[in-house]
C-alpha cells in the first residue's frame, strides 16, 4: 500500500496520525489504542470497525463464537 496515502489518514476520533505496523493489515491510532482494519487494501476508517489493542499492540478481535447474526436488521 502506498505509504503516502497513509500519511493523509487521520484517526476519525482524535484526528491524530495513524501508523501501520510492518506486515500488519491494520492501522493503529496510538492515542486511542485502536486498530482500523485494512480490507482489500482500503483502510476502514470507521469507529464502529475499530478494534481495541491489547498489551502487545495487537488488535483484539471479537470472539467468533459469539458473533451475532443480524439477518433482518433493517
Ligand atoms: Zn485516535
Amino acid at each position: 500500500m502506498d505509504t503516502r496515502l497513509i500519511q493523509l489518514l487521520v484517526c476519525p476520533i482524535c484526528k491524530g496520525p495513524l501508523h501501520r505496523p510492518a506486515q500488519a493489515d491494520h492501522l493503529i491510532c496510538p492515542a486511542d489504542r485502536l486498530a482500523y482494519p485494512i480490507r482489500d487494501g482500503i483502510p476502514v476508517m470507521l469507529e464502529s470497525e475499530a478494534l481495541p489493542l491489547d498489551d502487545q499492540d495487537q488488535p483484539v478481535t471479537p470472539s467468533t463464537a459469539e458473533s451475532t447474526t443480524s439477518t433482518t436488521a433493517d
